[in-house]
């Protein structure tokens, strides 16, 4: 059968992008730009974010899915910060060879979130990769004035939050670059299926972001790893943070892993691509935020405390402790580009 003929430029924005561009702020992409007035009270959160074929995502990822996974690692972003997302910017750089089925897919990942996170298209540029598919999302939220959560805003004394699980992603890719270590690990193909689901795309974390608003003093998302993350934290906070290994939340498919393979909690700590929220609450508005993040339908653990920043400029700003409350080395920083 015949590929069916790829439009061009106009056309392609016509039918595939101007169905998402929804608000009027974007005058149906029939402008050079979008116009925004922002809800009144609020400033606007901006975060822009770019996923790349053979960094962020396999080649042979369905476009669906990678889509989501460009607009979410941006909502991940503004739900750290307490914003609601309010709508987005898309530059794509479509590979030479791309097919009419693979943008229908793209379009279709994107609908399907921006229904469900309440966000509309409001612009973008497209253009001709040299190489692989590249997505830029720049989404934009709105918090009340003066109100953005700081991920350097974390004081000795809180308590430290994340949500959901830790770990699936960093074990999902090893399980997609390696296969054979489902058995190795004993997994269930609904456990693997699962590992390999958090990897491909990840569930920001959008409906706690009012909780993070109310309560919290500094968060961020954990893109990158645990370990270098909540150094991140810590560093721009001006405190330590200390984390018990054994209070970190894991899958049932993650802890089944650990237990087969201990060696694994290094990649659960330090692994990237979870896409959890860090979040640093006073201790004293620690039960108010564990009951507004149970009635978003979120859940959240308390794995850590924040304590001073260390005298000795040698000492660790993070330390991650074992069941005897001793350091355990993990030795691992995250993921870095460069
Ligand atoms: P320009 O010539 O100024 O670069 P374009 O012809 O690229 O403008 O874009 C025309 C309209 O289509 C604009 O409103 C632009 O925001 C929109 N647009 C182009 N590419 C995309 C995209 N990938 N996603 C959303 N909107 C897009
Ligand atoms: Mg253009």
């Amino acid at each position: 059968m015949a590929e069916p003929v790829r439009p061009s430029e106009d056309a392609l924005i016509a039918r595939w992008f101007r169905p998402l561009a929804t608000d009027p702020a974007s005058f149906r992409l029939g402008d050079d730009c979008a116009s925004l007035t922002p809800p009144p009270g609020a400033d606007l959160v901006l975060k822009t974010d770019a996923v790349a074929a053979g960094i962020h995502f396999f080649a042979d990822d369905p476009w669906d899915a990678v889509a989501a996974k460009a607009l979410r690692v941006n909502l991940s972003d503004l739900a750290a910060k307490g914003a609601r997302p309010l709508g987005y910017l898309l530059s794509l750089a479509l590979p030479a060879d791309w097919r009419v089925d693979q943008m229908e897919a793209f379009a279709a990942g994107l609908g399907a979130d921006q229904a469900r996170f309440g966000v509309a298209l409001w612009g973008g540029d497209t253009i001709r990769s040299p190489d692989g598919l590249v997505i830029s999302i720049t989404a934009i939220g709105a918090v009340p004035q003066g109100r953005m959560v700081r991920r350097g805003g974390a004081r000795p004394g809180d308590r430290l939050y994340v949500s959901g699980t830790l770990g699936d992603a960093a074990l999902g890719l090893m399980l997609r670059l390696d296969p054979d270590r489902a058995s190795a690990w004993g997994l269930t193909p609904a456990a693997r299926d699962h590992l390999l689901a958090r990897y491909l795309l990840p569930e920001p974390r959008v409906a706690l972001a009012p909780a993070i608003l109310a309560h919290a003093r500094g968060a961020m998302d954990l893109s990158d790893g645990l370990v270098i993350d909540a150094g991140r934290m810590a560093r721009s906070s001006g405190v330590s943070i200390r984390i018990g290994a054994a209070a970190v939340p894991l899958s049932p498919a993650a802890a089944h892993a650990l237990e087969a393979e201990p060696g694994l909690l290094r990649a659960i700590l330090a692994g990237g691509d979870d896409y959890e929220l860090l979040v640093a609450v006073p201790a004293a508005a620690a039960s108010d935020f564990e009951r507004a993040a149970a009635d978003c339908g979120i859940g959240v653990t308390a794995i850590g405390t924040v304590g001073a920043a260390p005298v000795d400029a040698d000492a660790p700003i993070v330390t991650i402790t074992g069941s005897d409350d001793r350091a355990i080395a993990i030795g691992a920083e995250g993921f870095r580009h460069f």
